[in-house]
């Protein structure tokens, strides 16, 4: 019998607040343990949160962003489970009125329906070292969203596609860098099989925190194939937590259904419902970051750039950011632009495995490059010359045309100089040439080439050859 995989991903988002979600600590990654710290994020007796109105608008804005419908009135909820990390004994969260619910996102033409999305607070980070548990309670009290995908995903390589879309949307809509290495996106995966065709959903496993996009696609491939061995053995899958080892790329059981927690979720006593007005949600709506579906339209209109280009610019934004920034100094040419960025930049940081925020090359100097491309003073064989060049010494691209003597050749004079020494040289396919055989042009302008180093103006060469032959 043949199986499909039936996926659905909850991730947590971190949201780039200033301070905590309800206090005033601030969110601080990196900081001395313990420091970003206070009694409401400690949970100490007496005190009381106060939510963060910030936090709220990222979370709305991320809602709008995924395509969801953001509810009026909300609740948060008491989940009350023990942990060193977790001081209070529970964590601020919202249960059964979560703030937004029934969106989608759209991955390669598929819709993936978000069932939720709602807010809560991170708790503490454990540490073990030495056989000794350190916790670290800075991290307690950060703002995050965890969103619920309905099962709609059927692939491997459609859950990394659908998380790298949502990295994208959060990264668009402002309201996280969405860095799965810095863990402000985590994911859990929750995986079954069915016979192919089915419509009835199979016993789910969920595979707990993995934090990388290769790690989900890898960890789901590795699932499939253990769910696959024991359904074809005809034994039945269990529903149970797992946790994904890289080292091994094998999933390994946690627990069981039967030793889940029973969280005891109850409405916070010491919060209100959180209500939001009709006019808010409007005014966020409209006040809304450019999205990357608009921006593609945007790149389309107004660069006359190909479908692909606008694509690879929109889907990265930094790319589409690198772009724009590069266009704003000197404003011409975007096609050129993208060119130079497309196949000659993003293939210089692919050789190094650099991302693009480490690029040697700002985009001022790919500004300065293009320009001296543009203006001829570079062909576009010096121009990659020059561009790997700024790539190795991070120097601005005319430093290195008059340390090199790099500049394209355009004097008319000197070019026909080197044209009559050329001609001279070859006195029988002159001859022939001025009798009509028309390809010996390229023969000469190779000639003038290497007479120059490669620096004339081919155009020019080819132009005052014509001249001269047919005077
Ligand atoms: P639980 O009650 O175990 O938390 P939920 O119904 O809340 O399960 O769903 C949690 C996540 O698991 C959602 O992303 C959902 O799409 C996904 N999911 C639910 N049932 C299945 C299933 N049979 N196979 C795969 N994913 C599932
Ligand atoms: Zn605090
Ligand atoms: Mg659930």
């Amino acid at each position: 019998m043949e199986f499909e995989p039936v996926i659905g991903l909850e991730i947590h988002v971190q949201l780039d607040t200033q301070t905590k979600m309800f206090c005033s600590c601030p969110v601080e990654f990196g900081a001395e343990p313990n420091t970003l710290v206070c009694p409401v994020c400690l949970g100490l007796p007496g005190s009381l949160p106060v939510v963060n109105k910030r936090a709220v608008e990222y979370a709305i804005r991320a809602s709008i962003a995924l395509n969801c419908k953001v509810h009026e009135l909300s609740v948060f909820a008491r989940k009350n489970y023990f942990y060193p990390d977790l001081p209070k004994g529970y964590q601020i969260s919202q249960y059964e009125q979560p703030l937004a619910t029934d969106g989608w996102v759209e991955v390669n033409g598929k819709r993936v329906r978000i069932r939720r999305l709602h807010l809560e607070e991170d708790a503490g980070k454990n540490t073990h070292e030495g056989g000794k548990t350190y916790v670290d309670l800075n991290r307690a009290g950060t703002p995050l969203v965890e969103i619920v995908t309905e099962p709609d995903i059927d692939s491997p390589e459609m859950a990394r596609e659908f998380l790298e879309t949502l990295r994208s949307l959060l990264r668009y809509a402002g309201v996280s860098k969405a860095d799965m290495e810095k863990g402000q996106l985590r994911c859990d995966i929750n995986l079954s099989l069915r016979p192919k065709g089915s419509d009835k959903l199979g016993t789910k496993v969920e595979i707990k925190n993995v934090n990388s996009f290769r790690f989900v696609q890898k960890a789901i491939e590795s699932e499939i194939e253990r769910q696959t061995r024991v359904l074809s053995s005809g034994g039945r899958i269990i529903q149970e937590t797992r946790t994904f080892d890289p080292s091994t790329g094998l999933t390994h059981p946690m627990r069981t259904k039967e030793e889940a927690e029973d969280y005891r979720y109850f409405p916070d006593p010491d919060l209100l419902p959180l209500v939001i007005s009709r006019e808010w949600i409007e005014e966020i709506r409209n006040s809304m970051p450019e999205m990357p579906h608009q921006r593609y339209e945007r790149f389309l209109r107004d660069y006359s750039l190909s479908p692909y280009e606008a694509k690879v610019l929109t889907d990265i934004k930094e790319a589409g950011d690198f772009f724009e920034a590069s266009l704003s100094f000197y404003g011409q040419d975007p096609k050129l632009t993208s060119n130079w960025l497309l196949n000659d930049l993003f293939g210089l940081l692919r050789e190094r495995n650099l991302s693009l925020e480490e690029s040697p090359v700002s985009p001022e100097k790919l500004a300065r490059l293009v320009k001296l491309i543009k203006e001829g003073v570079l062909s576009s064989k010096l121009g990659k010359e020059v561009l790997a060049e700024m790539f190795a010494s991070g120097e601005d691209p005319d430093t290195i045309v008059e340390k090199k003597g790099l500049r394209q050749i355009t004097d008319e004079d000197y070019i026909m100089s080197v044209v009559q020494q050329v001609l001279n040289a070859h006195p029988n396919e002159y001859q022939r040439l001025r009798s009509g055989e028309d390809r010996l042009i390229g023969f000469f302008v190779g000639q003038v080439m290497k007479a120059t180093k490669g620096k004339a103006n081919p155009q020019m060469v080819n132009k005052i050859i014509t001249q001269v032959v047919s005077q």
